[in-house]
């Protein structure tokens, strides 16, 4: 048995990041960036009006207002979208909508609603005196030619489409997707929407995990419910061998009778790399590889197979894809946390801040590895390192956020 600090370390050790494709940005979603994002122009790219209204000369309002309005000569429009080349002198304006470039000689916008309106008439009334720089938008205020404006390794969400299609990106440079088989295992395992028999159970780990494959940016290419029977196991392990970067499977690979799962996975010339790690939930773990193919070999037990798969599959998934890593957070628990002498320990729980800014968590009181509706609710995993001390309420603890988690 190994530490979970060891049994991390093997993992990160082996892996070998994946090559990266180029997509287009409507397929881009949830991927993860290869290459930094420079920026090719200045935003914005030159000065523009943030209003409707008219470009000025501050000087030629000065003391203007209701009652005493100034008269500007109206000498051209400057619209979004067409360039133009005014000139503005002392005692003119120019009728400048919003996004449209500052005609040169101008340095402050008046809002229409401050003037005599868009007429068309070759003078115009301004009500109010301008302030030089006002409702003007300055070329590179926002980001500098030449800014990393998102660096690699970052996963694009809708900000980032918004951005790479603000300075004009297609395509894009991502990360390989890893390939993910997932297979479940056991006798007792029937699907949802068939009518179960006593000792039968349904399978939720493989719903579990198509899911957590799916919300990790990887793609699930085999995926198979097995019997507890060697001939099956090797069959569908094989196959997977030779087309998954990670293969996933859930259960067999305990100390029973009829759990081949390690078994096979060696038969089949997988380097064992380790196989029980000092935690609870999920101490039977296995972890192995083939040629630059990453074995997991979880336990059966929901709770067990869904902490095991968060923090050892889905960091994995990241590093494959070379994605910035996930922070952890210190918390102040509001309930006791069992800690184990010998064993790393995981507990599902619910985090949040309270209102003088404090992050607090509560553990469930759900403790059993089959107790898969400690998950509900929860956005968090909770885990304290082994050893001869105690967590009470309003002492601090590793909190791992949950990316889907909402706060309390
Ligand atoms: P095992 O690791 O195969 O010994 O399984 C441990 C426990 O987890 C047993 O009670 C199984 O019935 C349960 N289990 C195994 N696979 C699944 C699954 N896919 N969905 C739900 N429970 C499971
Ligand atoms: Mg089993």
């Amino acid at each position: 048995m190994i530490s979970v600090k060891k049994a991390q370390l093997i993992i990160s050790k082996n892996i070998r990041p994946l090559g990266f494709e180029s997509v287009l940005l409507n397929n881009a979603r949830n991927r993860i960036l290869s290459q930094d994002i420079i920026a090719n122009i200045p935003m914005p790219q030159f000065d523009n009006s943030a209003m409707d209204g008219f470009a000025v000369r501050a000087a030629d309002t000065k003391g203007a207002n209701k009652s005493s309005p100034k008269t500007l000569m109206m000498v051209g429009v400057s619209s979004a979208g067409v360039s133009n080349d005014i000139i503005l002198h002392p005692g003119e304006c120019v009728q400048c909508m919003t996004g449209g470039k500052i005609p040169k000689g101008a340095d402050s916008i008046v809002i229409v609603e401050n003037s005599s309106g868009f007429l068309d008439s070759k003078t115009v009334k301004i009500f109010k005196e301008a302030k030089i720089g006002e409702h003007i938008r300055k070329r590179g205020e926002e980001v500098q030619e030449g800014d990393v404006v998102i660096s690699k390794g970052t996963c694009i969400t809708p900000s980032e489409i918004g951005i790479l299609a603000t300075f004009g990106c297609e395509k894009i440079s991502v990360m390989i997707k890893p390939k993910v088989g997932i297979f479940v295992t056991g006798n007792e395992l029937i699907e949802p929407g068939h009518k179960i028999k006593l000792g039968q159970i349904y399978n939720s780990n493989f719903y579990v995990f198509s899911e957590l494959v799916e919300q990790s940016g990887a793609e699930i290419v085999m995926s198979e419910v097995i019997k507890d029977d060697k001939d099956s196991l090797q069959k569908s392990f094989s196959k997977a061998l030779q087309v998954c970067d990670i293969i996933i499977s859930s259960g067999g690979v305990s100390m029973g009778r009829f759990d081949y799962v390690r078994e096979v996975y060696n038969e089949l010339g997988v380097q064992e790399h380790f196989w029980k790690v000092a935690q609870k939930p999920g101490k039977p773990l296995f972890f192995g590889t083939m040629g630059t193919s990453l074995i997991f070999g979880l336990p059966g037990n929901p709770v067990s197979s869904f902490i095991c798969y968060m923090k050892y599959i889905y960091p994995a998934i990241q590093r494959l894809q070379k994605k910035k890593k996930n922070p952890q957070h210190q918390g102040v628990l509001t309930d006791d946390f069992p800690v184990d002498t010998k064993k790393h320990r995981y507990l599902f729980g619910r985090s949040w801040i309270n209102s003088h800014g404090k992050l607090l968590c509560t553990p469930t009181s759900k403790m059993g590895s089959h107790m898969l509706t400690a998950s509900l609710g929860s956005n968090c995993i909770l885990e304290s390192p082994p050893g001869k001390y105690k967590l009470k309420a309003g002492d601090k603890i590793t909190i791992n956020l949950l990316n889907w988690g909402s706060s309390k």
